[in-house]
């Protein structure tokens, strides 16, 4: 059995985490590796059983409701080595668990996922899990409003930044994403949030 490990890809919305964790996976196919990747059921963007990037790179995958799901399909397929994960902040906090057992038991895990929410705080377990791994590479995007490295997403509810206090579905607001840099990340309300 080989020894199993932990990379997780992070970063902001459209820094590349998918396509990087296509990469990471089309290598280890190339490598003889057995691969299966898994999203949790929330996303469903754009095609239901395909792990897709903002630039049109897709892989098949396996939609799980609930982190212990993992294990459940890995116990019964035999002969996978390599698992990644998409969307991985969105799963619930047993997947710390699920992704620390599984690389016990000697699978490589590619896990890809925001490290941060809208607001800029850590998103679900995602900071446990840039803990437990042992690679972590973060990514950058590309800022929205002028061009330099961007480490967080912007979220917009009616054309405006959302405030801070703001639930994370509104029912019937139009709302989308940009990446930002540091400086033109704005969350109206936050606790010290004074901006000129
Ligand atoms: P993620 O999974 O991190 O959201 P994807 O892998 O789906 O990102 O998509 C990354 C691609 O998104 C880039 O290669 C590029 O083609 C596109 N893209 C769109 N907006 C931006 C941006 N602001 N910065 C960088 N890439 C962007
Ligand atoms: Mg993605």
């Amino acid at each position: 059995m080989s020894v199993g490990k932990i990379t997780i890809i992070s970063g902001p919305m459209f820094s590349g985490k998918t396509e990087e964790l296509i990469r990471l996976v089309r290598r280890s196919v190339y490598a003889g590796k057995k691969c299966i990747v898994f999203k949790p059921k929330i996303d469903n963007r754009y095609d239901k059983e395909k792990v897709c990037s903002h630039n049109g790179s897709i892989l098949e995958c396996i939609i799980v409701d609930k982190a212990m799901g993992i294990i459940d399909y890995l116990e019964k397929h035999a002969g996978i080595d390599v698992v990644g994960i998409d969307e991985i902040q969105f799963f619930d906090d047993q997947i710390e668990y699920v992704v620390r057992e599984i690389a016990r038991r000697g699978y490589g895990v590619i896990g890809a996922g925001l490290d941060k929410d809208f607001r800029g705080e850590p998103f679900g377990r995602m900071a446990n899990l840039l803990c437990v791994a042992e690679e972590t590479p973060k990514l950058a995007a590309v800022c929205h409003k002028c061009g330099e490295d961007a480490y967080f997403t912007q979220r917009i509810v009616n054309g405006k930044p959302a405030s801070y206090n703001d639930e994370i579905v509104k029912v019937g607001a139009a709302e989308s994403y940009e990446a930002r840099c540091r400086e033109h990340h704005e969350v109206p309300d936050h606790l010290g949030f004074q901006k000129e």
